[in-house]
């Protein structure tokens, strides 16, 4: 068995040209880290990897949907390293299966499905409860995940004023609070809507870490994986000025929210900006044909 590890430096594009409101903006491009283990969760898969390996485990479980970035990446993760891999989908099982948990059997996993109350108590079902299995919590969420995000940043220069992330559990989120300097700040564009927990979620993965950090909740477009058309249609236009591509459930809210907040004028003139593309491109395959120009 052997561990991932990141690779060594992202790519930066600029897109200050578009954006001459502030003094820079950047995109670190974790969408092209890896075909499959795309953006931050290579990152934070990274230590749970490692620790199941050293601890002897004969398998890693976790949790996730239909389209989930986490399942898939998981799956692929757990082939390269050679570990076997349970992935527990909420939901009962459909009569065709979603192009992610096709892709995640593909790689290698195998898949159980649970109803929703088993799933939401993420308790290991009776069958494999007596089994020698490494899990990692749904999202990756937990201070290995937190760790594993906070390398996110350690190939990048540390001039950047504001590094914005799109935000799920805020283990990234997190993860970039904990390895920022106290010069910057970290905001995240949350893709839930509501969910008053996400903040102690992220609080307590940081503890006595002293961050500037700031949750905003205002781009989610309906709610988790929920969209408009004017969602898409800001997609298809930012990829035709920039030439970078979003996905709708999370990165295609943060470049939307990174606009919002400029035309507001959130950001001073002085502002460098990073904004962390983190990948989930395949989560477009859910949406109909048609509707995005990529
Ligand atoms: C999983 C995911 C996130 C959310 O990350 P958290 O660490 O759970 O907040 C953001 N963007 C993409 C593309 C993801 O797949």
């Amino acid at each position: 068995m052997r561990s991932i590890s990141p690779p060594s430096s992202p790519r930066i594009d600029s897109l200050s040209i578009h954006y001459p409101a502030v003094m820079q903006v950047d995109v670190l491009r974790l969408d092209l880290i890896h075909l499959v283990i795309s953006g931050n969760k290579w990152y934070k898969l990274q230590y749970y990897l490692e620790s199941a390996i050293r601890g002897g485990h004969e398998s890693i479980v976790t949790w996730g949907g239909a389209w989930s970035n986490h399942i898939v990446a998981t799956a692929a993760a757990c082939q390269l390293a050679g570990v076997r891999s349970v992935g527990l989908i909420r939901g009962e099982k459909p009569a065709v299966l979603s192009a992610t948990l096709q892709q995640a059997m593909e790689l290698g996993m195998e898949l159980q499905f649970l109803t929703r109350q088993q799933f939401d108590a993420q308790i290991l079902p009776p069958a494999l409860s007596t089994q020698n299995h490494y899990c990692i919590p749904a999202g990756g969420y937990g201070q290995e995940g937190m760790l594993g995000a906070s390398e996110i940043l350690s190939s990048v220069r540390n001039d950047y004023t504001h590094l914005l992330c799109a935000v799920g559990t805020g283990t990234t989120l997190a993860g970039l609070a904990h390895a920022c300097s106290s010069q910057q700040q970290v905001l995240g564009i949350s893709a839930l809507k509501e969910h008053p927990e996400l903040e102690p979620a992220i609080a307590g993965l940081l503890q006595y870490v002293e961050a500037r950090w700031e949750l905003r909740r205002e781009f989610h477009f309906g709610g988790y994986a929920r969209w408009k058309p004017e969602l898409l249609r800001f997609m298809n236009e930012f990829y035709e000025k920039t030439g970078i591509p979003s996905d709708f459930v999370y990165t295609g809210k943060l470049f939307y929210g990174f606009e919002a907040l400029l035309k507001q004028g959130y950001f001073p003139r002085t502002a460098r900006v990073l904004l962390i593309h983190s990948g989930g491109l395949q989560g477009n395959r859910s949406l109909a044909e048609n509707l995005l120009r990529y």
